[in-house]
């Protein structure tokens, strides 16, 4: 058994917490958010930022992240579809009911005058063949997959894609991990090899100290934040088995199905650390856009609205560090959720036995 410290409870931090723990490692996490829920407000206070997971969609989009990513995290995105499904198993086993991740597929759409874009994007879609490749929908086929649906559009499937039901999982993973000693309200000033710094001052001596504080990495990182904007919608009666992702000049807009007669509408993509509430204009353009494919939305409640950062490096890469006493995963940017569970599986694979480390 190995004494394993970690900074960090957003996604990457609860899965490593949760995996350890039930190897057998005494885990220890720390993380300034008072407690293990998503927050009531989506809204970032200053001085008080939640994990990015929270706000995240959750779509797991191996091939539709090839439009501006390259193969390797397409593949990465693919191994972690199969690791998120098993994670989501072993949780329901350990007795959690809520529905946390669902695999049908998802649609990509074009209206008739962003068909030339929607080519565009097809083209790097398919450019990588040892991925599926996006499948054309006549107008029949995309009306028996989701008759909500207008009819007028042009529609691709991407098979095998899927979605993590984001808050759902974080509460999860937390309270499930057996034996997990969780610090709330505590902040890491620094990670070092066996050792974590809290920010009364102590030292946190262990065999491994892991570094997961996405945005709050820095400086030992160059990390920036991306602003990200989503919708929260209410609409009952609204059938829609699968996300949504939608050409649109300005966003790459998406509408993700949730338990509930919800549906979460996003993302802006803002270069800028401004966490100020959703603007005017990204919420009338992502939710036009959204309606603008499902008519039925026109009498949606908007019951939420929430931005937040994407912890991102320079090249849009995520890093990993592994060292004797440390390990560090950060940069995961707009496929945190998509890329986690096989960063983490590679990390551990690398550090070997966690006994020697
Ligand atoms: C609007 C939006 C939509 C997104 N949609 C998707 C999507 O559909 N699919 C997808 O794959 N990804 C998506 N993402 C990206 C995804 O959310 C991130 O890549 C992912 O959350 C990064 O995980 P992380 O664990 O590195 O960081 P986070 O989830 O941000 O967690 C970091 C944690 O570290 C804690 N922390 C910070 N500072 C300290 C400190 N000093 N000491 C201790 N703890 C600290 C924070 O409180 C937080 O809990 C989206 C992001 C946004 C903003």
């Amino acid at each position: 058994m190995a004494r394993i410290g970690i900074a960090g409870a957003g996604v990457l931090g609860r899965l490593l917490a949760w995996r350890l723990a039930r190897e057998g490692h005494a885990v220890q996490v720390f993380d300034p958010a008072p407690g293990p829920d998503a927050p009531a407000t989506g809204t970032l206070l200053p001085g008080q930022p939640h994990a990015a997971g929270f706000t995240a969609a959750g779509m797991l989009s191996p091939l539709a992240e090839l439009d501006h990513s390259g193969p390797a995290i397409a593949r990465l995105g693919w191994r972690s579809l199969a690791l998120w499904r098993d994670v989501a198993q072993a949780l329901r086993k350990q007795g959690c009911g809520a529905p946390l991740f669902a695999q049908h597929g998802s649609l990509l759409l074009a209206h008739g005058a962003d068909l030339g874009a929607a080519r565009r994007v097809l083209a790097r879609l398919e450019a990588t063949p040892d991925l599926p490749a996006p499948q054309p929908l006549d107008r029949d086929a995309l009306a028996a997959l989701e008759p909500a649906l207008t009819r007028d559009l042009h529609g691709w499937l991407l098979p095998n894609e899927g979605q993590v039901m984001g808050r759902d999982m974080l509460h999860a993973l937390a309270t499930h991990a057996p034996g997990v000693d969780w610090r709330w309200n505590q902040r890491v000033e620094t990670v070092a090899p066996h050792t974590l710094h809290t920010d009364d001052g102590t030292p946190h001596r262990v065999d491994l100290a892991i570094d997961v504080r996405g945005l709050g990495a820095r400086p030992a990182l160059p990390l920036r934040g991306v602003r990200g904007e989503v919708v929260w919608l209410h609409a009952p009666g609204l059938r829609l088995l699968r996300p949504l992702r939608l050409l649109h000049p300005r966003h790459r807009v998406y509408v993700v199905p949730r338990p509930g007669d919800l549906f979460v509408v996003g993302a802006s993509e803002i270069e800028s650390e401004d966490r100020s509430p959703v603007s005017l204009r990204s919420a009338v353009e992502l939710m036009a856009a959204a309606h603008s494919v499902l008519p039925e939305l026109a009498e949606a409640r908007i019951v939420h609205m929430e931005n937040n950062l994407r912890p991102a490096l320079p090249n849009n890469e995520p890093h990993t560090h592994t060292a004797p006493g440390l390990l560090r995963i950060n940069g995961l940017f707009r496929h945190g959720w998509l890329l986690a569970p096989a960063l983490v599986e590679d990390a551990l694979a690398d550090l070997g036995d966690l006994k020697h480390v």
